[in-house]
């Protein structure tokens, strides 16, 4: 039977260092390549059915399109307009399961979705509404309501009146998209799963008894710059938009899979709308519909969705995109008047869609498919952070089966992780510790919705060096124990990691965090035995990693 979190494991991802060791050493069932939140749910799944399971994560874990997505554990009535129930129904089922395996982590929250002009409009979302309460077996916390004109401004106040007809209230989740790629990590590494991020695979190894199957993957370590091979029975491609370029590493003849989109988001703060709810806004130049969704104390708006050939590590927002995301508010919300110098941060993500492309890629499915090549991979495409869970699971599926063919023992074939929770989010009773209660109130809250059962950790860390207790920037609840958690215990191996993934200041800072890069990189320094030289390279580095979250940049460009 898996263990259900309960090892220490469960809560840090322990020393990099002592996770490459094993990589070098072991030879493993399953090695999964990709850190995002698809290769960190395989790698859960594998490991918790008594896999030894290797992940390899070419960036920092989530750094790909598990830290850009609009954070929403949700059916998707996108989705379901382009009649795509089984996913909608699959993804709908999922809320609940994430929620009840990470509450605090996976929370339900209001979406309000005004209807402006036309009553067919209205007839039209209200049977999908209907039908999205029906996939969900009608178990929504609250199923969707039809609100007056009056129902929506007092949700909503400042919504444009003129042509405003009325519109619905209805439920999904939130989340924190690189907080549930870690939890998932960490409790996969609680199951016994060795993972490591900077660690890119660049070849596959075919020396075994079969000629040309892989047999394990040749990995360059990118903070120390050697290479070696890790060996494993088979091997999983979870690569998000870089499938393809694993896939050709493999077969340099193999065929695109993959095609990216690109979805903008950018943060204002809370204060210039001024509202809690989530709104799903039918206001977009060309008639899309954007999310506005209340995130860390600011507001998210997101997101745009468009063909991309561009390099695929950082991609960057441009000027349009901007201006399409904050003209679709603004006519919602005239009186709100964005302008781009409200922009406190963006960020662009691919969607790892699958297919050759033709039509607008707002018309593309959303589904995942898991495909095996001649060599013996397994590989999965496209997909839904909201549907990581199902998707590990058809790929454990296949890999179980493979390896049971092969003759070798599977302690557990069927899939255990829908009763597994989530590292420092599972539901336990909330506990206080002197260490928590000593910290200011705001602090305390703040760690406490950040990190969950981490949070004693993260005070405690405070507790023995008071100058940790304080905050990383004005204005925002971080404080410098986070950082110094990060580094020792969620494995942030650059300033970026700890300043952009682990915390958000980077998406929450006007500045991005600038003037603490030097602070954050001696503290860094200190945990992972940085010299004045590096600690120093690593705060320029800095520099350079954020460039693409800053909206003066993109309005320069
Ligand atoms: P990634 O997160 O990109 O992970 C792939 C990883 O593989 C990367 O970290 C990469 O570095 C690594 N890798 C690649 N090559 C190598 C190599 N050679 N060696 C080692 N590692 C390698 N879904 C929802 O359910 N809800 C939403 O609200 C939502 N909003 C979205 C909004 C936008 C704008 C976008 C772009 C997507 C959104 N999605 C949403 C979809 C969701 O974010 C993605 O489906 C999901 O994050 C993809 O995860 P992944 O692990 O497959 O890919």
């Amino acid at each position: 039977m898996a263990n259900p979190a309960a090892d220490d494991g469960a809560l840090t991802l322990a020393r990099r260092a002592d996770h490459l060791e094993r990589l070098r050493r072991e030879d493993f069932d399953l090695l999964v390549v990709g850190g995002g939140i698809t290769g960190a749910g395989i790698a859960l799944d594998g490991a918790s059915r008594g896999l030894r399971v290797g992940l390899l994560e070419k960036s920092d874990f989530a750094a790909g399109t598990s830290s850009r997505s609009t954070k929403l554990v949700h059916g998707g009535l996108r989705y379901l307009a382009q009649l795509e129930f089984a996913l909608t129904h699959e993804a709908l089922t999922e809320r609940y399961v994430l929620r009840d395996l990470a509450p605090g982590l996976v929370e339900w929250l209001p979406f309000v979705l005004p209807i402006f002009g036309s009553v067919f409009e209205l007839g039209k979302l209200s049977m999908g509404l209907w039908l999205y309460d029906a996939l969900a077996a009608m178990r929504a916390p609250n199923l969707h309501r039809r609100l007056g004109r009056q129902g929506l401004l007092e949700l909503a106040p400042g919504l444009k009146q003129d042509g405003l007809l009325g519109g619905f209230v209805y439920s999904d989740c939130r989340t924190d998209d690189v907080r549930l790629t870690l939890e998932v990590l960490r409790t996969a590494v609680g199951q016994g799963a060795t993972i490591a991020n900077y660690a890119e695979v660049r070849g596959f190894v075919k020396d075994g008894a079969e000629p040309g199957k892989v047999v394990g993957v040749e990995v360059a370590d990118r903070r120390s710059g050697e290479s070696f091979a890790v060996r494993g029975r088979k091997v999983v491609l979870a690569g998000g938009v870089w499938l393809d370029r694993l896939l050709k590493l493999d077969d340099p003849t193999a065929s695109p899979r993959i095609r990216p989109a690109k979805g903008v988001h950018l943060v204002v703060p809370r204060d210039r709308l001024g509202f809690d709810v989530a709104l799903f806004l039918p206001t977009a130049p060309d008639g899309r519909l954007v999310f506005v969704i209340p995130w860390q104390g600011a507001t998210l708006i997101g997101t745009t969705d468009t063909d991309y050939e561009g390099p695929l590590e950082a991609p960057l927002a441009t000027a349009e995109d901007v201006t399409y995301l904050l003209e679709s508010v603004n006519r919602a919300f005239p009186d709100a008047r964005l302008q781009p110098s409200d922009v406190v941060s963006l960020q662009a993500g691919l969607r790892p869609l699958v297919g050759a492309g033709s039509g607008a890629t707002t018309r593309a499915s959303r589904e995942d498919r898991v495909f095996e090549t001649p060599s013996g991979l397994i590989a999965i495409a496209g997909g839904k952070l909201t549907t990581y869970r199902r998707m590990a699971q058809r790929v454990v599926d296949l890999a179980v089966r493979r390896l049971r063919e092969a003759g070798h023992r599977v302690a557990e074939t069927v899939c255990l992780t829908d009763r597994i929770p989530l590292g420092a989010f599972a539901p336990r009773p909330t506990r206080s510790t002197p260490d928590l209660d000593a910290l200011p109130a705001e602090t305390r809250d703040h760690l406490r919705r950040a990190y969950g059962e981490n949070a004693a950790a993260i005070a405690a860390i405070a507790r023995e060096q008071p100058d940790l207790g304080e905050r990383i920037v004005p204005g925002l609840p971080n404080v410098k124990a986070e950082v110094i958690h990060a580094a020792r215990h969620e494995m942030a191996q650059t300033v970026a990691d700890a300043l952009a993934r682990r915390a958000h200041v980077v998406q929450l800072d006007r500045h991005q965090g600038r003037p603490a890069a030097v602070e954050v990189a001696r503290l860094m320094g200190q945990e992972l035995g940085w010299d004045e030289g590096r600690t120093s390279a690593e705060a320029s580095r800095f520099e350079e990693d954020i460039r693409q979250f800053s909206a003066g940049e993109v309005m320069l460009r």
